[in-house]
């Protein structure tokens, strides 16, 4: 007999294992004429999950089983041998039976992916086995677990929502980071008394400014300020007034400056303000308008009056950040050591000195 056996298995790959032995054995015998004849136990015979034909050369339908019937009816009901080459879209029959040069014994050519045309329904993938067969022949083995397939669709959609929803977590736990890591890094940057920034900030800051400052030939101006005599604030009234004294000090020193300034503790009782876009006499009138305000109004009722003293410079050409500091602290010792409660400012040569105000 000259033909093409295919055995379809749809599911229980148990099955497969057991037909597919037995039609290989019988087929070298040489004795397929129908299923009956190649000794497929009547169960397989009626099986409709599981799919097996007998071909012929051209693809004729010999015999087939129940699962083959209802995997690819004949078009009449009459019809005992119809064409079934036009279910093979890839590998085609064709390509299949080109694949049979043989040098005896079964030889296993393809195993991968069969595509079926099944009517109008959708191309279908099953896993396919191709042997080379004796005289040109072709043995086709497919299975196509079906139950299998649809579990696993459903595992893959299952997963893809798990994998949305992870996504979508760790989108927000990233979020989430950011706001912390920001919150920290505010932290990190913040006195913890008065809510200005701390020195770490005002060293940061200061170094972008200066560095801002000199490439765009911008002014900028440096203000240091020391409460005077605090230590009897503490000493009289007690740590948490000199405490409250040093909170109302810095909303001052706030209130007095511009969206873009920065105001820093710089430890103690001593603070800074950055004032950029600034030139001198104006951080000067700054710091007197804050050395009035101070002098004019208590901070905190029950201390009174409380003054402070002050240093102001402005960034000289390629000056750096730490002779900057240095200057304006200069300036602050000399408003102490001239009797506290006053502005000082520091100029050095080519700057213009703000008249009426004391300078070093
Ligand atoms: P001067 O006019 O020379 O600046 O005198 P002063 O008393 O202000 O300066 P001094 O350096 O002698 O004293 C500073 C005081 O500030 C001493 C210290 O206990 C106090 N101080 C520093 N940090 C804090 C703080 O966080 N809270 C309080 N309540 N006091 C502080
Ligand atoms: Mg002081
Ligand atoms: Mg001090």
């Amino acid at each position: 007999m000259n033909g093409s056996i295919f055995l379809w298995m749809t599911k229980d790959i148990p099955c497969l294992a057991y037909s597919f032995s037995r039609l290989r054995h019988l087929y070298m015998n040489d004795l397929v004429h129908s299923l009956e004849d190649i000794g497929l136990p009547p169960f397989l015979q009626e099986l409709g999950s599981v799919a097996i034909a007998l071909l012929d050369e051209n693809g004729s339908v010999l015999a087939a089983n129940q699962g083959f019937l209802r995997l690819a009816p004949p078009r009449d009901a009459s019809d005992q041998s119809w064409d079934v080459r036009s279910l093979f879209v890839n590998p085609r029959l064709e390509d299949i039976k080109a694949l049979v040069p043989y040098h005896g014994g079964a030889l296993l050519l393809y195993r991968g992916i069969l595509n079926i045309a099944i009517g109008d329904q959708p191309c279908r993938s099953l896993q396919g086995h191709i042997y080379r067969w004796q005289e040109g022949r072709l043995l086709v083995a497919a299975e196509h677990d079906v139950e299998g397939l649809e579990v696993l669709g459903a595992t893959v959609m299952q997963l893809n929502e798990e994998l949305t929803e992870t996504q979508r977590q760790l989108l927000r736990a990233n979020r989430e980071l950011k706001r912390n890591e920001a919150t920290i890094r505010e932290l990190m940057q913040t006195d913890p008394l008065t809510g200005v920034g701390n020195r770490r900030r005002l060293d940061e800051a200061l170094a972008d400014e200066v560095e801002r400052s000199q490439r765009y030939q911008h002014a900028l101006c440096l203000l240091m300020t020391d409460l005077d005599h605090f230590k009897d604030v503490n000493d009289y009234h007690g740590h948490t007034v000199g405490d409250e004294v040093l909170k109302q000090f810095a909303l001052l020193l706030s209130e007095h400056c511009r969206q873009s300034d920065l105001v820093a503790r710089f430890g103690g009782e001593e603070f800074v303000i950055l004032l950029p876009d600034t030139l001198l006499e104006d951080a000067v009138a700054c710091a007197e308008r804050i050395r009035q305000q101070l002098e004019s109004q208590p901070l905190v009722g029950q201390v009174g009056r409380v003054t402070a003293s002050f240093g102001v410079a402005m960034l000289d050409r390629d000056e750096e950040s730490g002779d900057l500091m240095r200057r304006v602290d200069q300036a602050l010792y000399r408003s102490k050591k001239e009797g506290r409660n006053r502005v000082t400012q520091s100029v050095v040569a080519g700057q213009n000195a703000v008249p009426d105000v004391g300078c070093c």
